[in-house]
């Protein structure tokens, strides 16, 4: 065996994680918690060694995975039999039993038996199938060497029943901190004011397979229009006067699209308003529906949604980089990003992580957008299938346009923030919600492509849940049996539709 120095560069060599297949158990050994790295290679007898904790930092999303099967394994066998059987079976099933000096009788299953060939494995043993070495970076890893003197071990009768038991006994407890703190670590990254990590319920952390980024990644196949076709309100300027600004033209062109304000309508345009909705012409030019309050009422704050749009599901275009009107336009707030302070926190109630604001959210305020990757519809329907049932409530179709548009199902986008995204990926299902998803576009000449923004739809207090309805429809559904094999609702409001989908 290669000896590995002891002195200096020993106390910060780590394992690469491009380099491991994954982890197969874990023990106690001088004192430290120790996890056994399949390493990738021959997948009949690839190399395997025992690493510290410490040796695996930057692989702490493979211990995660390792740990989450763990732990569900052995809420499993808690549920289907009683420890004194679950012991028994483990037992007759182990390898042990011959170095313990009880033959394989012939009632043993084939798999135990053909283990035979293959020598006794120890799990006091370091290294299997191989020899450990460093690449020269202070990278610790495993590879093949077939000798005499190399402990030998066949993938297949791992993980060993000894390795379970001494695994369901050992302690994991530095693991589970340095993937907590690494979480913590990932979140302190990601843009805006702090978002929080909460879990006073078990040792488990949301999964460091997920990433967080600040914008959409578009998948193959996927494509924003030519920015050249972000067009940008030109007759609108910063210095209009104070409070005047694109909320008061009529003639801004980021509104072109917004909903016409029946109010500031004259007589005469009033006439003119009701002849172009029948004839199908242009609504430009006439008095639109601003989104955001610009004055504090009694009820809802600057820069809150509107209740015209609030209530309704009519997007909202929002001024962009190429507009007259200058940064400071009021018609400008989801494009800057969240402003309010999370928490993902452990529910407790079995519907595993949730969304909190840490402060007091007035009705009609933007909370986040909803991140992740852009795919095509193609691509949804692909990993859907792949992803199970579940995999639905990370979906979300950019279908707003599809039929003033008269695009094809086959042209519409699709975002998949289940492993890339925002803190309001752990926002949780409610059939009486207290937040809603709403488009928001700088660009009105995209229709395939905009922002999924959230907004509070009443005042909520701090440390309240955020939901959100995650079917939303127009007109509720006529109430029907729940279909056999329906996701069931738990969001436990007293408007629950029971079930999510099939
Ligand atoms: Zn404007
Ligand atoms: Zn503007
Ligand atoms: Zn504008």
């Amino acid at each position: 065996m290669v000896v590995i120095p002891t002195t200096g560069e020993s106390a910060t060599r780590r394992v690469r994680i491009d380099k491991v297949h994954s982890i197969l158990s874990n023990r106690i050994k001088d004192n430290e918690e120790q996890f056994l790295v399949r390493w990738k290679g021959d997948p009949n007898t690839p190399p395997l060694s025992w690493h510290s904790i410490s040796e695996l930092v930057r692989c702490l999303e493979l211990v995660q995975d390792y740990i989450t099967v763990r732990e569900e394994s052995k809420a499993v066998s808690r549920k289907r039999k009683s420890p004194d059987l679950a012991f028994e079976h483990e037992r007759r099933a182990s390898p042990f039993d011959r170095r313990l000096g009880l033959t394989p009788s012939a009632s043993r299953s084939p798999s135990i038996s053909s283990l035979s060939a293959v020598p006794t494995p120890r799990t006091d043993i370091d290294v299997y199938n191989g020899v450990l070495d460093t690449d020269g970076n202070g990278f610790i890893f495993c590879r093949s060497a077939p000798g005499p003197n190399i402990a030998t071990i066949n993938i297949r009768s791992l993980p060993m029943e000894e390795m379970l038991r001494t695994a369901r006994m050992s302690k994991i407890e530095t693991a589970n901190v340095l993937i907590r703190a690494e979480y913590v670590r990932r979140l302190g990254k990601v843009v805006g004011k702090r978002i929080h990590l909460v879990n006073v319920h078990d040792y488990t952390t949301p999964s460091l397979r997920f990433s967080y980024i600040p914008d959409y990644v578009l998948r193959e196949g996927v494509y924003r229009a030519d920015p050249a076709t972000q067009e940008g309100c030109q007759k609108c300027k910063p210095d209009m006067g104070r409070s005047i600004g694109c909320e008061y033209t009529q003639k801004c062109g980021c509104l072109e699209y917004a909903a016409v304000d029946p109010v500031r309508l004259t007589p005469e345009t009033k006439k003119q308003y009701e002849k172009a909705l029948a004839t199908g012409g242009s609504l430009l030019g006439f008095p639109k529906r601003f989104p955001y309050f610009t004055g504090d009422t009694k009820r809802q704050r600057t820069g809150t949604l509107v209740s015209f749009y609030l209530d309704s599901r009519h997007p909202i275009y929002e001024c962009n980089d190429n507009c007259g009107c200058g940064p400071y336009c009021r018609n400008k707030n989801v494009q800057f990003g969240r402003q309010v302070g999370l928490e993902i926190f452990k529910t407790g109630s079995g519907r595993g992580w949730g969304l909190r604001c840490k402060e007091d959210l007035f009705m009609g305020q933007f909370v986040d957008t909803y991140r992740g990757e852009v795919i095509t519809d193609a691509e949804a329907t692909r990993r859907e299938q792949a992803g199970g049932k579940l995999k639905a409530s990370y979906l979300y179709s950019l279908d707003k346009h599809q039929e003033s548009e008269g695009l094809a199902q086959a042209d519409i986008y699709v975002v998949d923030g289940e492993f890339m995204g925002g803190p309001s990926k752990f926002m949780n299902h409610s059939c009486e919600p207290n937040c809603r998803q709403y488009t928001v576009s700088y660009n009105k000449h995209d229709t395939r492509i905009y922002d999924l923004a959230f907004f509070a739809i009443r005042d909520i207090p701090a440390g309240e849940e955020l939901t959100f309805d995650y079917l939303d429809k127009e007109e509720a559904d006529d109430e029907e049996d729940a279909p056999e094999g329906a996701v069931p609702c738990l969001c436990g409001t007293t408007k629950c539709r029971k079930w999510l989908w099939q």
